[in-house]
């Protein structure tokens, strides 16, 4: 509220009944990571934007297959962190979050 008072000031006169607040774990092309690291036995489940409630029972699904047989899932095979240093972002065509307008 206070920063939007101090964008738009007729915002103080809002009588605002709930509000919340977080950190979106935002990746940098929208989509999540479900991924070994470098580094042995430390695999990520993140960068699900605002995405990460509702993926929870497929995330979770691939998750434990790539930590259970150390290989991805086929529906999680392009998620892979090391897409960014090869260059590789994934387009979803303007269905997911955007990040470049955060
Ligand atoms: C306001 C808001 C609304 C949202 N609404 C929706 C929605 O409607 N639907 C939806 O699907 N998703 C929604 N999301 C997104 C969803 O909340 C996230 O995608 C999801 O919670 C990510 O889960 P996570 O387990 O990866 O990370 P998190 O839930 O962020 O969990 C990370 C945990 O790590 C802990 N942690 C951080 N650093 C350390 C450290 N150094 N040591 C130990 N622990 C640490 C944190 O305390 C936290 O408990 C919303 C998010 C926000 C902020």
């Amino acid at each position: 509220m206070e920063e939007g008072v101090s964008m738009i000031p007729g915002l103080s006169r809002v009588r605002v009944l709930r509000s919340w607040g977080g950190v979106m774990d935002m990746s940098m092309d929208g989509s999540p990571i479900i991924s070994h690291t470098p580094i042995g036995n430390l695999y990520l489940n993140c960068g699900w934007c605002y995405g990460g409630f509702k993926a929870t029972p497929a995330s979770g699904w691939c998750f434990a297959h790539l930590i259970a047989r150390d290989e991805p899932h086929p529906v999680a095979r392009f998620l892979r962190l090391d897409r960014f240093q090869r260059g590789y972002a994934i387009d979803e065509r303007g269905a997911g979050p955007q990040p470049n307008l955060h």
